[in-house]
């Protein structure tokens, strides 16, 4: 006779590798994803007016399936996560974004600036040798001078040199090169020699300069930040990419941020992972905006696999899009759920409810329900190998 076993029979850890989807054919309600998924399916680029459809869709399971496609297609069921801190030095700003929650006058209460010994003292705390990534930005201060910003870098490196150092976005550097009187290449050397490992992918926001005008037009405009991607890729730092997304942008605004990241990676390839950022509206000038929602969030992962297939990474941002909606969105072509943080001060700054950190066996546990194979990585997704004493990066 047939036992029938139900869910609660297997050990927790065992029934997560039994939560398998089945496979099935590509199904959809909506016709206009017919076409689309022939090219998925084949392997070939999608256009504009292509990803407007996917925005526009309400079979957002069909979109999530050709997500999936792409994603399980580049990496199975990995599922990369890592060990890292956040270290904001400064949050004085010259410039006011209306999107922003995080930046300060001078002067003005909440405003602080680290000294050198704090941020190394704030690296420190909470430190162990698990941990193998810095992550540092900032606002733009109007007084600290490049050489603080060198001298952080290096006295970081010089006291922690296995940790990699993914330090200012293209926002942070592009501010930097003004004050410093210096090219946007020579300023990127600087950092480099200093030991800036890579370069996170904040600031983007939308490149559309409408849009910038409304949400933060004290900032660098869209092709700034492309020129100087292009130019940290030209002399071999990789950087990540971002998009905000959920305030005033539109589907078309989305796309065009989308085409024109594709285009700079086509040229370059040096983008390691796209981040769709969800706007958090509290503490902001435009806190009247109501918050993202679940939907939205869950199609942007899975539009943003679709169009930017040159891009090897989709991250789901377990801070801001919540731990439950990231699972999820393992399922719609995110890879990668970020790391530990240790933490986290924009987004809750905006409002954000997570945790400001998340243990290391947690986010393996998301990954694992979720049916995925998690893979603890490094910045560059080298595999981190973890014994009781030792940490080795697989190179
Ligand atoms: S988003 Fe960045 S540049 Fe804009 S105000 Fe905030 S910290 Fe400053």
């Amino acid at each position: 006779m047939n036992r029938h076993y139900s869910i609660q029979d297997f050990p927790s850890r065992l029934r997560y590798h039994k939560i398998v989807p089945t496979q099935h054919a590509f199904q959809a309600e909506d016709t206009r994803l017919e076409p689309i998924a022939r090219k998925v399916l084949a392997g070939e680029r999608l256009s504009g007016d292509e990803a407007l459809v996917l925005y526009s869709t309400g079979d957002i399971l069909a979109v999530g399936w050709l997500a999936n496609h792409v994603r399980e297609r580049l990496h199975g069921d990995r599922t990369y996560f890592n060990v890292n801190r956040h270290i904001n030095p400064t949050n004085v700003c010259v410039a006011a974004c209306r999107l922003c929650a995080f930046g300060r006058k001078k002067d003005t209460p909440g405003a602080y600036t680290m000294a050198l010994e704090e941020a190394y003292e704030t690296a420190a705390s909470g430190y162990s040798e698990a941990v193998t990534e810095f992550h540092i930005v900032g606002g733009l201060h109007p007084d600290l001078p490049f050489q603080y910003f060198l001298d952080l870098v290096s006295g970081l490196k010089q006291r922690f040199p296995q940790v990699h150092l993914k330090a200012f976005t293209m926002v942070e550097v592009s501010y930097l090169a003004k004050r410093a009187k210096l090219s946007i290449r020579e300023t990127l050397l600087k950092l480099k020699e200093a030991g800036v490992d890579s370069l996170p992918g904040g600031g983007a926001e939308i490149f559309s300069d409408r849009i910038r005008h409304i949400i933060c037009d004290h900032k660098i405009d869209g092709s700034e930040w492309l020129d100087t991607a292009r130019t940290a890729h030209q002399i071999g730092l990789k950087s990540n990419a971002t998009m905000l997304y959920g305030h005033v942008e539109n589907d078309e605004d989305r796309v065009d941020h989308l085409l024109k990241l594709r285009a700079v990676q086509d040229e370059t390839n040096g983008f390691q992972t796209f981040i769709p950022l969800a706007f958090h509206p509290e503490n902001t000038a435009l806190a009247h905006l109501p918050k993202t929602t679940g939907m939205l969030d869950i199609r942007q992962i899975a539009v943003s696999r679709l169009i930017l297939d040159n891009f090897p990474h989709i991250k789901a941002y377990w801070q801001m899009l919540t731990p439950k909606i990231a699972q999820i969105a393992l399922r719609f072509g995110a890879d990668d759920l970020d790391g530990t943080v240790i933490e986290e001060k924009i987004y809750h700054d905006a409002g954000a409810t997570t945790p400001q950190g998340m243990r290391r066996q947690d986010l393996v546990h998301l990954i694992e329900e979720a049916g995925r194979e998690a893979i603890e990585r490094d910045t560059l997704y080298r595999p981190v190998l973890r014994t009781e004493t030792t940490v080795t990066v697989a190179v």
